[in-house]
């Protein structure tokens, strides 16, 4: 077993306090790693060095070709370790191989892409009417807290890391407690790419002792979170107090929604696919899937049949289409729900852990019908590979069912008919909407939720904005007094 260290200051350290944390494999339930169970102070040591790299102007005044240089030699390490990082990731979350390789190559992507828009920040000019030059400059925000959840651990770092870096920010980034491993691969090459000391830090621990000292600290001027809404909503409260600034991703209850006019065998499978890809375990995973009535029936045994030829089994065997979830109490808490949904609607397949893998956190992909949309199971975010079906009579109710959420992270609209699928889109309250598939993801484009999905947007040109302030500067062409008094 490995005894890994956390990188603050461009050093490899323990926690002060000496802890250490287990990491698991979920598929054999044993630990194959220790990572420092840092505390306040370490928060402190990290947020100081991000500080202090930001103030004493070596980070502030690199070029923005410089630092695209750094992310494109660190999408070039990626690419290179490309298939070390992909075990690793998939060894440490329970994701199939063949995802977890896509997940790195994305996270390679992401760093690339925010290598280039590195340069392309600009300001702007700003049309007063006096004898003057009012400008907009754009200025990184200065450090950046970063903390991120456990289902795409390198990916979700790089959507955080890349953009920050990019505008000019200093960062100390928490990975999820379960899934560091990666992360702490990644941070090894920072130094080689030219990252300065202090830049980047990354301090593992729990989200009590980690992130919230991260989230109140005063030093840091800006929290950028993925994860629960839950945990989400304290973030705002606690940040609060230093006015910082805050992006928010949070959960969704996705609707993916079947109108009767779809092409039934690629419904079929994207309906699959959008809620059982990556066990479930996906922020924006089609959890309700709003299906037509006149086609429910049909609809609903051809989904059930197929998903019992999902491959489960072991993530670093390439036919497994599902591994097992994250951890002990991931897996508790799922089935905990389809106790629930056993009580509140039918259950079409599934509905247990297979009992060929005794060992591990598995659980098959289990399918509700007939559910009420006021039923938990249609409600709360499972995070696991549960659908709920719902049927719908007419586009009216659809849009209705598909809207009656507290969340609005993603959904998607399945038709032929093009009139129908727009106004169907443009009724969704929802950040991302998909239309005859769910759940790519480009680093081209926003990501983001409407309601208690959270605020802010990822990715693309948006990612950056959310890392950069805008100064006002003004210059008088006057040669005169003011001549006022
Ligand atoms: P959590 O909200 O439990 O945790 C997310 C991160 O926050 C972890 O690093 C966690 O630490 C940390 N954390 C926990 N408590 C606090 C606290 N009081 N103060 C500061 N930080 C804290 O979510 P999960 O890790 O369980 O991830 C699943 C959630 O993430 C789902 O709701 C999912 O929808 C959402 N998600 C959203 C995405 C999006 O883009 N919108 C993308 C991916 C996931 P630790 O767990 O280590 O103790």
């Amino acid at each position: 077993m490995k005894r890994e260290r956390m990188y603050i200051n461009g050093g490899w350290v323990d926690s002060v306090r000496g802890a250490y944390l287990p990491v698991y494999d979920p598929s054999t339930e044993e630990v194959i790693a220790e990572v420092p169970d840092a505390g306040a102070q370490d928060v402190d040591g990290a947020v100081q060095a991000a500080r202090a790299a930001f103030d004493n102007g070596d980070w502030s005044n690199t070029t923005a070709q410089e630092r695209g240089r750094i992310l494109f030699r660190l999408a070039e390490r990626v690419r290179k370790e490309s298939a070390m990082l992909a075990e690793l990731e998939a060894r440490n979350c329970g994701k199939p191989i063949v995802e977890a390789e896509y997940d790195i190559a994305d996270a390679a992507t992401c760093l690339e892409y925010y290598g280039g828009l590195a340069t392309k920040v600009m300001g702007h000019v700003n049309p007063v009417p006096d004898n003057a030059l009012s400008l907009s400059l754009r200025e990184p925000m200065g450090v950046a807290g970063q903390i991120i959840p456990w289902n795409y651990p390198l990916l979700m770092a790089a959507w955080k890391l890349a953009p920050a870096i990019a505008a000019g920010c200093t960062c100390v980034l928490k990975p999820a407690e379960q899934t560091p491993l990666t992360v702490l691969e990644f941070a090894k090459w920072f130094c080689d790419a030219g990252l300065p000391r202090g830049v980047v830090n990354v301090v593992t621990g729990f989200g009590e002792t980690v992130g919230a000292p991260i989230v109140q600290h005063p030093d840091v001027d800006k929290v950028a979170f993925t994860g629960s809404a839950a945990v989400g909503k304290q973030i705002m409260k606690m940040a609060a107090d230093t006015v910082k600034r805050v992006t928010l991703e949070l959960g969704g209850k996705s609707p993916n929604v079947f109108f009767a006019d779809s092409d039934f065998e690629a419904a079929i499978d994207g309906a699959l696919f959008a809620v059982f890809i990556n066990q479930g375990e996906v922020c924006s995973a089609g959890s309700r899937i709003l299906v037509e009535r006149s086609i429910y029936p049909k609809f609903l045994e051809a989904l059930a049949e197929k998903s019992k030829r999902i491959k489960l089994g072991p993530p670093l065997e390439r036919e497994t289409k599902m591994g097992p979830l994250v951890s002990k109490e991931q897996h508790e808490r799922v089935c905990a729900y389809i106790e629930v949904g056993k009580k509140e609607a039918k259950l079409a397949s599934g509905g247990g852990c297979p009992p060929s893998l005794q060992r591990g956190y598995y659980v098959e992909p289990t399918i509700f019908y007939d559910v009420d949309n006021n039923a938990r199971i249609a409600r709360e975010e499972i995070f696991g590979p549960v659908a709920a079906v719902i049927p719908f009579a007419n586009e009216a109710e659809a849009i209705r069912i598909a809207n009656d959420t507290p969340y609005g992270l993603a959904a998607a609209v399945w038709s032929r008919d093009i009139f129908k699928a727009f106004r169907v889109v443009k009724a969704l309250r929802a950040g991302i909407v998909w239309v005859n598939h769910m759940q790519p993801t480009y680093v081209e484009a926003p990501w983001g939720g409407y309601k208690q999905s959270g605020f802010g947007r990822e990715l693309g040109p948006w990612g950056i904005e959310e890392y950069l302030e805008t100064k006002q500067v003004y210059i008088n062409l006057n040669e005169q007094p003011i001549g006022w008094y």
